[in-house]
């Protein structure tokens, strides 16, 4: 435990393992001195991080979340998880005064320190998140097969947030929405009421667009939630994006109906701090008097009725108590795509052989826990570079002015979400010469615009297109404009752009959010320590492989067992080495020789025995480096129960009244790109089909 406070005052819970107590003795020397040695009273610091940050203060209104609601009465509504999802719920759903709603979750609110963008990869050893560690996948008798390889125990991590805001509080804030084809293969299976024409609306209702370079036809500007560019970036940015455009890749609003291509990230700050969900959808409400908000309140059990098959209340537990509270119309699960299938199997709805066996009553049997979908990615692919460029942790550390910039202007290399500039969506299998190089209408214009704004442009500089003023009717809108487009425009990986590497992780943050050994860490990055290094993470899209989450024990405390099962499927690992093969391109292109980026010339431990940067070389890297940036979904997948389906394309648990589940375990292939935005659509969506049901009941 490093930092404990009275918790009438916002208290604060910081578990930290030695190493991130390394890392925030030594980048959070200030804020550090602020807590632990009392120099500055917490009061002072939140009120500065409120100043500072623009985000109203909680207020001490008697529905705050600090009153404990009287669970003997029942509410109309009951949200499980008031994480990304829940968060949106819990606001649309007390748009209706006279619906009253609890909202239960386990963790606590986030503080000024889960507001550091570039802080992000050390909040998974915090109270802030919940962490598992995946089933082995060990190598078969003859050596083949197997993920995690290089990972503790041979396991992979697996991170979720457990706060108010859920994992938006402790994820890397890229906002990216997917392709429209992942929303019309939704459709396609069954879901009526949920292609990308049907969704877009819901996308664009959460968002407050701030972004300069867009497409202003998919962006919506009135919402809760702020999408921006991050206001600093390192001169690795532009490289990356000259980078694309060297080998032929447009630059592109990867939220707009183009999917492959090069950008600048997207993120949810505001003023250089995370946008979670709590701060995005709960703090604006927390004065309605219909919206109850119970925090380290662990839910343990659905309670349905077995012989209407209704939904009835939940059980759960807060300060060694546990209470039951019921619901008079619906109940709302929305704990993540690793708790709802747990939850749903613990209150008796899941795959029947798998309860009995471990003596849980058997409600509904369906397919809960199947289907467990990720996007792997392999994040140990460093490059060396010959300039101070990078973002190196013993340099920011010592840098005092950088923490001032960060907490006074809301800049600086701090405000870099969890060290991502920029990213690539690519089509591997694309045919490079015609579709990279291909026009389209919207891109015409685009340059049309450009050209005209800035008559000075040439082949090396990144089009800005902000100037771009559209008029709606000059294009064609979705879906025709999509019809255009085809299955190369649909991209399979992505590259993302880290500014920082495993070389300048000297506090081993990134190394143990990533799971790796230290033995890994030490053969390979040893000779290279502090280096100015970037790292291309490239990143599988559209997996074949499935995994599966089952319960350990029918205890509700107990972590479940998860099975990435990643590289199942073959098509998943040559796939994966073409990311990689194309990563290692757009670092030898010419932007990047501007500072001689250099791929690391070590092999990694376990591949050794194969010839150095060959295709088998790097599909052994691939089984051993497997990484992951935690985007878990499917679990509880949205079909018809013919396809497999847990919930209708309604969000209703086939077969139980009363019950829904609306969060990213309900995506029934997962998206081809990161899955908090998807999960915040899901919520607005499922909202809006909750009020519609209800819209004739009477208070
Ligand atoms: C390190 C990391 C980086 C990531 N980076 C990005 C990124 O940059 N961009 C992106 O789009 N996605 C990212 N993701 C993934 C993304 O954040 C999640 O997919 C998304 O937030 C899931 O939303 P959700 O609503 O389904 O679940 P969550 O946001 O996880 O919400 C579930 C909530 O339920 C609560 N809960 C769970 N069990 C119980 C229980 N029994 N009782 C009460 N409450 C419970 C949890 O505490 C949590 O608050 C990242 C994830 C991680 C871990």
């Amino acid at each position: 435990m490093c930092l404990k406070e009275d918790q009438k005052r916002e208290e604060i819970y910081l578990t930290c393992d030695k190493r991130s107590f390394a890392m925030l003795k030594s980048c959070l020397t200030m804020m550090c001195l602020g807590y632990a040695g009392g120099i500055l009273p917490s009061g002072i610091l939140e009120t500065i991080d409120h100043f500072f940050s623009g985000f109203p203060s909680l207020p001490k209104s008697p529905s705050s979340q600090n009153e404990i609601p009287d669970y003997s009465l029942p509410f109309d509504f009951l949200v499980i998880g008031a994480g990304s999802a829940g968060s949106v719920l819990a606001n649309r759903l007390t748009e209706n005064p006279d619906w009253r709603v609890l909202v239960l979750e386990q963790g606590n609110d986030e503080i000024f320190l889960t507001d550091i963008p570039f802080l992000a990869p050390i909040l998974h050893s915090t109270d802030y998140a919940r962490v598992y560690k995946s089933e082995p996948r060990p190598q078969d008798a003859n050596g083949q097969g197997g993920c995690c390889l290089s990972m503790n125990d041979g396991r992979c991590k697996i991170v979720s947030g457990k706060a108010v805001g859920g994992t938006s509080v402790v994820n890397f804030m890229i906002y990216s929405r997917g392709a429209p084809a992942d929303y019309d293969a939704w459709w396609a299976l069954d879901n009526p009421g949920w292609s990308y024409e049907d969704v877009l609306p819901y996308f664009i209702k959460s968002e407050r667009c701030k972004l300069i370079d867009r497409d202003a036809r998919y962006h919506g500007y009135d919402g809760y939630l702020d999408v921006t560019t991050p206001p600093y970036a390192t001169p690795l940015k532009e490289c990356f994006l000259k980078a694309g455009q060297e080998l032929g890749y447009d630059l592109i609003d990867y939220n707009g109906d183009r999917l492959v291509g090069f950008s600048t990230v997207q993120a949810t700050l505001r003023n250089g701090h995370r946008v979670s969900a709590g701060k995005a959808f709960l703090r604006p409400i927390r004065g309605r008097s219909n919206f109850h908000l119970s925090k380290f309140s662990t839910v343990t059990k659905i309670v349905i009725n077995p012989r209407t098959k209704t939904a009835v209340g939940v059980e759960f537990v807060k300060d060694h108590r546990t209470y039951f509270v019921s619901a008079t119309k619906e109940i709302i699960l929305c704990t993540g795509a690793l708790s709802s299938p747990q939850l749903l199997m613990l209150s008796g709805i899941g795959p029947k052989d798998h309860l009995s066996s471990l003596g849980i009553r058997v409600i509904e049997n369906l397919p809960v826990g199947f289907n467990l979908q990720d996007h792997v990615s392999m994040s140990a692919l460093t490059f060396l570079v010959n300039e101070s460029v990078t973002i190196v942790e013993s340099r920011l550390s010592s840098s005092p002015a950088s923490f001032m910039e960060y907490l006074i202007q809301g800049t600086g290399p701090w405000t870099v979400p969890g060290g991502a500039e920029a990213l690539a969506f690519i089509n591997t299998k694309a045919n490079l010469n015609t579709t990279r190089r291909k026009g389209s209408k919207f891109k015409s214009i685009i340059q049309d615009v450009n050209i005209r704004g800035n008559s000075e442009q040439h082949a090396w500089t990144v089009p800005n297109i902000t100037s771009i003023t559209v008029d709606r009717d000059t294009f064609e809108t979705y879906p025709n404009g999509n019809r255009l487009l085809t299955e190369d425009d649909y991209p399979d990986i992505e590259i993302l752009l880290a500014v920082s590497s495993l070389a300048g992780d000297v506090s081993g943050i990134y190394l143990s959010l990533l799971g790796l050994t230290d033995d890994f860490h030490k053969e390979v990055f040893s000779d290279y320590e502090g280096f100015d290094a970037f790292t291309l993470v490239p990143v599988l899209l559209r997996p074949k492989s499935r995994g599966r989450l089952t319960l350990r024990s029918s205890d509700p405390l107990d972590s479940p067992i998860v099975d990435v099962n990643y590289y199942d499927h073959e098509d998943d690992l040559n796939t994966m080495v073409q990311a990689i093969k194309i990563a290692i391109e757009v670092a030898s292109t010419r932007a990047f020789k501007r500072y001689n980026a250099t791929l690391l010339p070590v092999p990694f431990p376990g591949c050794k025995h194969v010839a150095f940067k060959s295709d088998a070389y790097w599909a052994c890297v691939a089984r051993h480096v497997s990484t992951t940036i935690a985007h878990y979904s499917g679990t509880c997948k949205m079909s018809t129960r013919k396809n497999s389906g847990v919930v209708d394309h309604r969000l209703r648990v086939h077969g139980i009244d009363g019950l829904r589940v609306a969060d990213a375990s309900i995506m029934p292939t997962i998206i081809a790109g990161h899955t908090t935005a998807p999960a915040y659509m899901i919520a607005e969506k499922a909202s809006d089909m909750i009020k519609e049901d209800w819209k004739d009941s009477v208070p």
